[in-house]
């Protein structure tokens, strides 16, 4: 029998998931139908949505805004990368059981270290950005062992008590206007400011011998945060997409145990950052 997996949000029709889960059972040779599910924004929604493909034999979903906070709640249990992210991209279903995770920051780790050769190890971090993307980062970047994170936001508070919960000694946050003279590895956009080639308040002096610039959006070319990036000497830009397909590949690897290959997809997607 053909599984059915699907993607639930609001909107859904720009998702790229199931072109990404239709490659990878392609590449497989697995038997699946993935869907586009669009939840209403009422209270309810989700999991009214998710209640009726389960009972249509759904075998898992991703999730996308607004409801990765709704799908924590959902299910009956989560994974310590979806807890301190306060949020899940994907659940499996086993009966009664419902487990929720968080593959984001993963699937950043694994663009880094197989796509992009980067290792984090000993290496000096800065974060922009406290939403959701940064949450879902923190743990699988801290589990490298970089040598510090710095958590940088617009809104600083976020920011403090991001790195507080996360608890390390490696971790700390301030405001994006407390950064001038603090030089990184590894700069990461992590804020949602791309989206509207907006440019986060940040001096380009953290750039000052940083090796990488990670925007974590994608398909957008050389956003502002790039441009500042390449104008101040940083060799080597990056967006989102290795991160968006790594994701994927660990989802479709935790729903059907086997894990794809990105590189087809990476290439196919690739858009010059430049
Ligand atoms: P959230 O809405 O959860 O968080 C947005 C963050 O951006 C907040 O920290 C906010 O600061 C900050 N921000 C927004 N606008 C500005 C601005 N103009 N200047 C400075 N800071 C700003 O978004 P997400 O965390 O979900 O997404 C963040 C980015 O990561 C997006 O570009 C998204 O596309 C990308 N992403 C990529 C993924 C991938 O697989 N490649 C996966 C998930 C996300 P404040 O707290 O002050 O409001």
């Amino acid at each position: 029998m053909t599984d059915r997996y699907a993607i639930v949000g609001n909107p859904v029709a720009q998702a790229k998931s199931p072109q990404i889960h239709a490659e990878f059972a392609r590449q497989l040779g697995h038997d699946l139908q993935y869907l586009r599910l669009e939840a209403p924004v009422t209270p309810g929604g989700f999991a009214a949505t998710v209640d009726a493909f389960r009972a249509q034999g759904g075998r898992g979903v991703n999730v996308t805004a607004p409801f990765k906070l709704d799908a924590v709640a959902y299910a009956t249990e989560a994974s310590d990368a979806a807890r301190l992210a306060g949020a899940a991209n994907a659940l499996t279903f086993d009966g009664a059981r419902v487990r929720a995770d968080n593959f984001d920051g993963v699937g950043l780790v694994n663009d880094l270290l197989r796509n992009q050769r980067f290792e984090l190890a000993g290496r000096r971090l800065l974060i922009l950005g406290a939403g959701g993307a940064a949450r879902g980062a923190l743990l699988p970047l801290l589990q490298q062992r970089p040598a510090e994170i710095v958590i940088a936001n617009r809104t600083a508070a976020r920011a403090l008590a991001l790195a507080h919960e996360c608890g390390a000694g490696a971790v700390r946050g301030c405001g994006l206007d407390e950064l001038g003279g603090s030089a990184f590895d590894l700069v990461f956009n992590a804020t949602s400011a791309s989206l509207s080639d907006e440019l986060p308040a940040v001096p380009a002096a953290v750039f000052a011998g940083a090796r990488l610039a990670y925007e974590m959006a994608y398909g957008r070319g050389l956003t502002p945060f790039l441009r500042l990036a390449r104008d101040a000497g940083v060799p080597r830009l990056a967006d989102g997409l290795g991160m968006l397909l790594e994701q994927a590949a660990e989802v479709f690897n935790w729903w059907r145990g086997v894990r794809p290959d990105t590189a087809a997809l990476r290439r196919q997607w690739a858009v010059p950052l430049v």
